[in-house]
């Protein structure tokens, strides 16, 4: 007799019997609306038709053929489909199996290229759990608590979390611009920094989008110095903030750009894409795996791009997002416990805090788990976890989203009222 470990923190009590689109349908009976989408990943809803359909008919030619030893079919057109989308320049991808695993290959391929050891990364960013992707993690002590030692050569510069501060956003990137500058004079010099390392939108670190002029200023800082700059795109990426990739809020355009997540609809595959040129400065063999790229889900990936495109996907995801922060926003003026609604696109987050502006992690637990009460799936995230998500599928619709606005208003009701 086994059972599953205490390890696990369980967001909700639902077991999935089935889903579609934006539902979950629980083994209880309940329908419900899934705005978790498994952490930003069925960027097409719920088994999509033509996704399903992909998958289905590459599990019947071949499942797995290791694509460092024999190439396959879907990998070939996923990195051509990709190139479609791709900032202009990064010409040149390769696979693994989840966001970690491409954040670590996308910091090798840095270190390798520039020669240079450190990367600096900003707080609140959330990389993954492996013991690299810990190492660059700083959305909260629980991803790297007894996991010392951890990946040397990671320095933290601040993000511009301007409602944490209390300032507007254009102090906000001054300040966390100089801190930048700073740390490149006392801690970690230029000649030894090899990459700026950043999420488009904060993710597990509270839903936060990095200012545009953040991201410019890190471009013009990696020009000077001669630093890559990587984005993970992990969580914003593939349409979620109402652009293609969530760094095009900015004219900032990346050295290494990092996807998963929303990339296949929910079938493990992550990329890294960069210039011919850059990557040509590893060597051959240096980066792989034996899943990475894996034909089921490089098939499940060409659908969801193919699906994203003809279902204008990401026009649905900037007018649905405005649609929900529209409907949400005025929770703020209306409990003060409810200190601030974020985000871009259908990457939401509702910021609780106490009356003296300190993090409210009981009350935004509280919502969380009353979502799932009154049939609404979200979850939370911040490093005091006082922060709740709400990421829906970017096929949800202009029902669902009033349908969503109004369970989340009870819910906040039932726990505040
Ligand atoms: N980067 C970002 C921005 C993420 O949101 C995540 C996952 N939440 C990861 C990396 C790690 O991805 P995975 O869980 O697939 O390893």
């Amino acid at each position: 007799m086994s059972s599953l470990s205490p390890l696990l923190k369980q967001a909700t009590p639902v077991i999935v019997d089935h889903a579609k689109g934006s539902w979950i349908h629980g083994t209880d009976g309940q329908d419900y609306l899934d705005f978790t989408t498994g952490i930003g990943v069925t960027s097409t809803g719920h088994c999509h038709p033509r996704v399903v359909e992909a998958a289905r008919e590459q599990v019947g030619r071949v499942i797995h053929a290791q694509y460092t030893t024999v190439m396959h079919r879907p990998l070939l057109e996923l990195t051509e489909k990709l190139g479609e989308v791709l900032p202009t320049g990064l010409d040149s991808v390769f696979y693994a199996n989840s966001g970690s695993e491409a954040v670590e290959a996308a910091v090798r391929l840095a270190r390798m290229a520039t020669g240079r050891p450190n990367i600096v990364v900003f707080q609140g960013g959330f990389h993954g759990r492996t013991v690299a992707a810990a190492s660059l993690t700083t959305a909260g002590t629980k991803f790297s608590a007894g996991f010392a030692p951890l990946m040397a050569g990671v320095h933290m510069a601040p993000f511009p979390y301007a409602f944490r501060y209390g300032w507007d956003e254009q102090t906000a990137v001054d300040f966390a611009l100089r801190e930048l500058d700073y740390l490149l004079l006392s801690r970690t010099a230029p000649h030894d920094t090899a990459a700026f390392l950043i999420e488009p939108v904060l993710g597990d670190g509270g839903y936060l989008p990095t200012p545009p002029a953040f991201l410019d200023g890190l471009r013009e800082r990696a020009d000077r110095h001669g630093i890559l700059l990587l984005l993970d795109e992990v969580q914003a990426g593939c349409g979620r903030t109402g652009r293609f990739w969530g760094h095009q809020h900015s004219t900032a355009l990346p050295d290494i750009l990092i996807t998963a997540k929303g990339l296949a609809s929910g079938f493990p595959i992550s990329a890294i894409a960069a210039s011919t040129a850059l990557m040509s400065k590893g060597w051959p063999g240096s980066q792989g795996g034996t899943y990475g790229g894996n034909a089921v889900a490089a098939a499940a990936g060409c659908a969801t791009l193919d699906v994203i495109r003809d279902e204008g996907l990401v026009e649905n995801a900037r007018l649905r997002g405005e649609q929900l922060i529209g409907g949400l926003k005025p929770l703020q003026g209306k409990y003060a416990e409810i200190g601030d609604v974020r985000g871009l696109g259908l990457m939401l987050g509702i910021e609780f805090v106490h009356a003296d502006g300190s993090a409210d992690a009981e009350t935004a637990a509280a919502v969380q788990q009353a979502t799932t009460r009154h049939g609404l799936l979200s979850l939370t995230c911040g490093p005091a976890g006082n922060v709740v998500r709400l990421i829906p599928a970017l096929v949800v619709t202009a029902d669902e989203i009033d349908l969503g606005i109004e369970r989340f208003q009870a819910s906040v009701a039932h726990v505040l009222e």
